[in-house]
């Protein structure tokens, strides 16, 4: 099994009483819940709070073994699978759950200067990011000297749940946990842009839902840019091309340039290229389609699932959720079952149990059954339905405990710099 992701964990889980011997290979030593990342990197949580160790969840499980290791190469012909370091790997069936990682859309030199939340290692960059801008601002103004107000900008690409998140709690950081900690600035001149390039937000929700998402954003300051498309970024800002018109020139599209450290990026996915060496046409965002069993054409015994799959049902591909992961996952271990005991393979079908995002403290949307709803229900069963779904007691007790903290003070408990972050804030 490669990747120890949501599809990869719970393939591994569902193959435990088969009778096969299980490698996981993932080339961190951590299942991450990805969906709470944009609290680390918003100092809501720590690292730990939202990623369990593998050997951890699979100590029990007698017939897994955990490999860290990076994977450089598929050979599906040889049934082998090549790692950076090391010999090749042999396996008889292969379930590939290797995710995937930010896309930006030919730009890749714009991922220096607006950095994507994928990994922990992305939050902390990020957060660190978010932190020395405040302090550097401080520092200038205690100094006497200007402020420059691209430290106090903040640029979110991308209008779906994870843009939505990222600036309902950069703009809540700026109104509520920094308020009072600073002599020279006031955090409340935080500008917040969420920049999305269709005409709504969080495209799988119904109308309604969209909208109280971008009222609720509004509602917390977050100026929010719909049909609004970024054409440059650099180090010092962004360039934007909105739907007014232009009053100097008459054009339909305006251009905007917004001054601005600190661009976030969360606009769009692409799955790693060494699925190439599966030999398989992918579709625009890299995805491998797969059969209705989620086995590739001509390779029954290699599955992708998760994030890497290409699946469609009803006409539409599904979506990259953690519950699609989870089930193609599951779902990928019973065909090796099957397999084993001789019986038929059963074609594969997302059961869809709802939809939420949250927006802040008491402010979030949810899609659950039919029932839409929004504001403080809608947050209380966010917050239920993540800590329920995170792995390990620990850090289900910790999160509860830090959310509550959070709800009665404002306060993030996870906003220590460290590290080369003096130098930041003193270059
Ligand atoms: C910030 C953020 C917020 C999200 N919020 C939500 C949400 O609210 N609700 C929701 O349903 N979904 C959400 N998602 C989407 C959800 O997390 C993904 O759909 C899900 O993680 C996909 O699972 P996966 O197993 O396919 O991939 P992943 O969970 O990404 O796992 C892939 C694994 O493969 C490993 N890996 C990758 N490449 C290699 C390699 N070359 N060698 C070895 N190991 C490798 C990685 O380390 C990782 O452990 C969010 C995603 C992000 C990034």
């Amino acid at each position: 099994v490669l990747g120890g992701g949501f599809a990869g964990l719970h393939a591994v889980k569902r193959l435990r009483r088969t009778p096969v011997e299980v490698l996981l290979i993932d080339r961190t030593n951590h299942h991450l819940f990805q969906p709470l990342l944009y609290q680390v990197a918003t100092a809501g949580l720590s690292p730990n709070d939202v990623a369990h160790p593998l050997r951890a969840i699979f100590k029990h499980q007698r017939n897994a073994a955990v490999l860290m290791a990076q994977v450089r190469g598929l050979r599906p012909a040889e049934r082998q699978v090549v790692l950076r370091r090391g010999d090749p790997i042999e396996y008889d069936w292969l379930i590939v759950a290797l995710g995937s990682r930010h896309s930006y859309f030919g730009h890749s030199e714009w991922e220096r200067a607006a950095p994507g939340l994928k990994t922990l290692d992305d939050a902390l960059a990020i957060r660190e990011k978010i932190l020395v801008s405040f302090e550097r601002a401080e520092r200038a103004a205690a100094r006497g000297q200007a402020v420059d107000p691209g430290l106090l900008t903040f640029v979110v690409v991308g209008g779906g749940p994870t843009g939505v998140e990222m600036a309902g709690a950069i703009a809540e950081i700026a109104r509520q946990t920094l308020r009072r900690n600073f002599r020279f600035i006031d955090p409340k001149d935080t500008r917040v842009f969420l920049v999305e390039a269709q005409e709504f937000l969080l495209p799988p929700f119904p109308v309604e839902l969209r909208e109280s998402a971008r009222r609720q954003l509004e509602g917390l300051g977050v100026d929010v840019r719909l049909g609004t498309m970024v054409v440059a970024i650099d180090e010092s800002g962004v360039e934007l091309e909105g739907p007014d018109v232009d009053a100097a020139t008459g054009d339909a599209r305006r251009r905007e340039r917004i001054a601005t450290d600190n661009v976030i990026w969360a606009a769009g996915n692409e799955v790693p290229s060494l699925l190439d060496d599966l030999g398989i046409e992918r579709d625009r965002q890299g995805r491998v389609p797969v059969g209705p069993d989620l086995s590739i054409a001509g390779h029954p015994e290699v599955f992708v699932v998760g994030d890497a799959c290409r699946f469609e049902q009803d006409g539409r591909p599904l979506p990259g959720l953690a519950p699609v992961a989870m089930q193609q996952g599951k779902h990928a271990a019973r065909c090796v079952a099957a397999d084993l005991d001789g019986g038929a393979r059963r074609p594969f079908r997302y059961a869809d149990r709802g939809t939420m995002a949250t927006i802040g403290k008491a402010r979030a949307v949810a899609w659950i059954r039919g029932l839409r709803f929004s504001g403080l229900p809608a947050w209380l069963a966010w917050s239920l339905v993540h800590v329920l779904f995170l792995i390990g007691f620990r850090n289900r007790l910790s999160v509860m405990i830090e959310w509550i903290y959070l709800f009665f003070t404002g306060q993030r408990g996870a906003r220590l710099l460290y590290g080369q972050s003096l130098r930041r804030i003193e270059d």
